[in-house]
């Protein structure tokens, strides 16, 4: 079995993809609502996972379209995203990103023994989120636009869960604003909005990668680590070029947050 599942809540599970992603499973009856959907790898045992939680459909909030967030899209009932995300995954070809991202990470991560193949095509699912409350099935998801890791990089909050879905605004680990659509003083902003409604709320923080929940100290400590690195505090402690995924970037490590950011910001 690819997948660990954990269970967070009575209605909400973690769907973890070792050593990758994790994305997560609202379970209503026999329907389901994901947030993201990860690599899309493994698909046998994916639908093992549904029919183990009895989940015959499912429809897929999506923080925003990196292949390791969008992998089973195709399969779904529905996928809500921003309209900006899915221009730019079209307008630079984004589903082969996931060759890239194997072609790189093959000898330093755990696969499964199958072909990667570029992420199957869900546009003729789409629907595009304009308002800033989402309903899906008969769950409300407050939507908070956070961009900066990617232009149309949304977070979900579900009061109902008592939940903050962050996608990859920010976790435990490398965090990276060296894709083509980052931008690092938009990030800032949105670190500032997840920092203030973190705050206010006291709700789990759910990012899609390495520890789960991340605690709200964490997600202040980004965003002032940002801050410092916006007045040129703190020096790079390296630089690295540009490869097939990533742009040339600065490396900073300030405490315990580390952060790549494009050197043309
Ligand atoms: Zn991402």
């Amino acid at each position: 079995m690819w997948f660990n599942i954990h269970q967070l809540a009575p209605h909400l599970y973690r769907i973890q993809e070792p050593g990758h992603v994790s994305f997560f499973l609202i379970k209503i009856d026999e329907r389901a609502i994901l947030i993201d959907s990860g690599l899309g790898i493994a698909r046998r045992d994916f639908e093992k996972v549904l029919s183990d939680l009895s989940v015959k459909r499912f429809r897929v909030l999506s923080t925003h379209l990196h292949c390791d967030h969008a992998g089973f899209n195709f399969l779904a009932e529905k996928v809500y995203v921003s309209r900006t995300e899915f221009e730019k995954y079209q307008a630079i070809s984004d589903e082969k990103q996931i060759l890239n991202y194997h072609h790189l990470l093959k000898n330093y991560k755990s696969w499964p023994e199958e072909q990667i193949k570029e992420t199957a095509d869900f546009s003729d699912k789409l629907e595009f989120i304009e308002e800033n409350i989402l309903t899906v099935f008969d769950q409300k998801f407050e939507v908070i636009k956070s961009p900066g890791h990617t232009s149309g990089h949304l977070c979900f909050i579900s009061h109902q869960h008592q939940a903050i879905f962050l996608g990859d605004l920010v976790y435990n680990g490398m965090l990276y604003l060296n894709l083509p659509d980052s931008h690092f003083e938009d990030y800032i902003k949105s670190l500032e909005t997840i920092v203030h409604l973190a705050e206010k709320n006291q709700y789990s923080l759910l990012p899609c990668h390495n520890s789960i929940p991340l605690d709200i100290q964490y997600v202040r400590g980004a965003y002032e680590a940002c801050l410092k690195i916006q007045k040129k505090m703190p020096t790079p402690i390296h630089s690295l070029e540009a490869n097939s995924i990533f742009k040339a970037c600065d490396e900073y490590h300030i405490e315990d947050i580390k952060i790549q950011i494009s050197r043309t910001r």
